[in-house]
């Protein structure tokens, strides 16, 4: 007399839990959003009613500390590793390989400098059991690691409608077939007109509160398919820029011979390669002229900063030369009225440019951070961590063990909840666990339960009876089994 009833429970609930897993990943989802250029502190100078919501909603940083240099593949390449520059080699946006004698820009041999460095979306496939990893134009998302693609990348194209890339980040999400549970999205903006306009111009303006919109473009989004509550977005930059003007730039080469050396890089920060013999008088030469100038520090590789993290690489250059925050060096003598053709302004003294590369200390260098969803606390505001500590937060958030890494788990423990700041990245994972190990006794016992039910059943009714009443319960289950083998194995 009783067996109806809990048929029709665990129906219910088998019905509920498996249709959800057919729609949308079984795994925690997030979505990391990348705005370029985005300084921490436009929160305060602009409005972004979208951003304020969604940030004072969630958990924030006034602002991040980022790596040196702060430049954009770097950056994001440590945010999306956890390691320094000089762990995964992408120390600029370009560098020049003294071997091959060449300048390397963006490119798999760029971002391959080590099999042992690993990015989120690479580890978060890597781990199986169906985890899929996306990448909307991340810098580096649509590259090989270990000799694989991950399962969905959109390559790199300047000014793609900023909409579909929201649509196919949600389409991602939805997949009948492969669910995506991690979503690497990125804009390039305000960075593409921050360099030709300068951070505080109009148009940077006007960017800013299109990007505050794309992101309440997003959230409705999510919640149009009912995604608010099952999926975390976190929100960041990689780093900030400040306002050069021509009286500011300063021509470095003209104290160097031509045909002794070799450059790479862009303002502030230049990469010097001497051609052999060469080395000692170009060094003195810059030296001089630094002293003279006052405006740009000269580095020899042994006397770049511990705490930079760029010396022990090969790709480091043997010298390194750094303006001084507001002052640019020769690439933006040369650019500066490429832009003005471009964009079609007439160059004046007045003129404002943008740069970002400058030591990770300066303030307008610093990005921002935002994150909301059901892994991250509520109407919190966090101290400032690094960006490198990024890493292993996205592992807290996908319940994923971190590979080896420079990060802390400071970031974890102070922006994922339920841990009010008392339990470690570790501990969380450890919970995770359990918390599978709970549910797969539960499974079991309610398996169990089912069969001893149906061997009741039958009886007093027949088979073909029981599959009239619950003819979806036992097909979803088989489905279910299929699921959770692992995709990899
Ligand atoms: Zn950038």
């Amino acid at each position: 007399m009783f067996l109806k009833p809990i048929l029709s429970v665990l129906y219910l609930v088998t019905t509920i839990c498996f249709s959800s897993v057919t729609s949308l990943s079984k795994h925690p989802i997030l979505i990391v959003v990348s705005f370029d250029a985005f300084r921490y502190n436009f929160f305060t100078t602009e409005t972004l009613p979208y951003m304020n919501l969604y940030r004072t909603k969630g958990t924030y940083a006034e602002y991040l500390t980022n790596v040196f240099p702060t430049k954009t593949f770097p950056n994001h390449h440590s945010i999306a590793t956890g390691v320094y520059p000089e762990v995964h080699g992408v120390i600029g946006n370009s560098y020049y390989d003294s071997t091959l004698k060449k300048i390397v820009k963006i490119s798999p041999e760029m971002y391959n400098y080590s099999e042992a460095v690993i990015p989120i979306w690479r580890w978060n496939e890597d781990q199986g059991d169906g985890r899929v990893s996306a990448s909307f134009m991340w810098p580096g998302g649509d590259f090989t690691y270990q000799g694989k693609n991950i399962t969905y990348s959109v390559t790199f194209q300047n000014g793609f409608d900023w909409k579909k890339r929201v649509d196919q980040t949600i389409k991602w999400i939805l997949d009948p077939e492969k669910p995506a549970n991690l979503i690497m999205l990125y804009f390039e903006e305000p960075d593409t007109h921050g360099h030709a306009f300068g951070p505080n111009s109009v148009i940077i303006k006007d960017l800013l509160a299109k990007l505050d919109n794309i992101t309440g473009y997003l959230h409705q989004q999510l919640e149009l398919n009912n995604l608010s509550d099952k999926v975390n977005v976190i929100q960041v930059s990689d780093h900030g820029m400040t306002a050069v003007t021509p009286p500011h730039f300063i021509n470095i080469t003209q104290y160097l011979k031509n045909g002794t050396y070799e450059w790479a890089g862009a303002s502030p920060a230049i990469q010097i390669i001497p051609h052999g013999g060469f080395e000692d008088s170009i060094y003195t030469a810059l030296k001089n002229a630094s002293k003279q100038n006052g405006h740009f520090t000269v580095y020899a590789k042994s006397e770049y900063l511990d705490r930079w993290h760029y010396k022990n690489n090969p790709r480091s250059p043997p010298i390194l030369v750094m303006a001084e925050q507001g002052y640019a060096l020769d690439d933006l003598i040369i650019s500066a009225p490429q832009y003005a053709k471009k964009y079609n302004f007439t160059l004046t003294n007045q003129s404002e440019f943008g740069v970002h590369g400058y030591d990770y200390i300066v303030d307008e260098m610093h990005p921002y951070f935002m994150a909301i969803g059901p892994r991250i606390k509520q109407q919190t505001k966090v101290d400032p961590f690094s960006t490198i500590d990024l890493f292993n937060l996205f592992c807290g958030i996908l319940e994923i063990m971190p590979t080896k890494n420079n990060g802390t788990t400071k970031a974890a423990d102070m922006v994922l909840a339920n841990t009010s700041g008392k339990y470690s990245l570790g501990t969380i994972l450890m919970m995770s666990v359990g918390g599978v190990l709970v549910a797969l006794l539960l499974v079991s016992l309610a398996i169990v339960f089912t069969l001893i039910a149906i061997k009741r059943q039958q009886s007093i009714t027949t088979t073909a009876a029981l599959n009239k009443r619950f003819p979806q319960t036992f097909q979803n289950y088989i489905e279910a089994q299929h699921l959770l083998e692992p995709e990899d194995a």
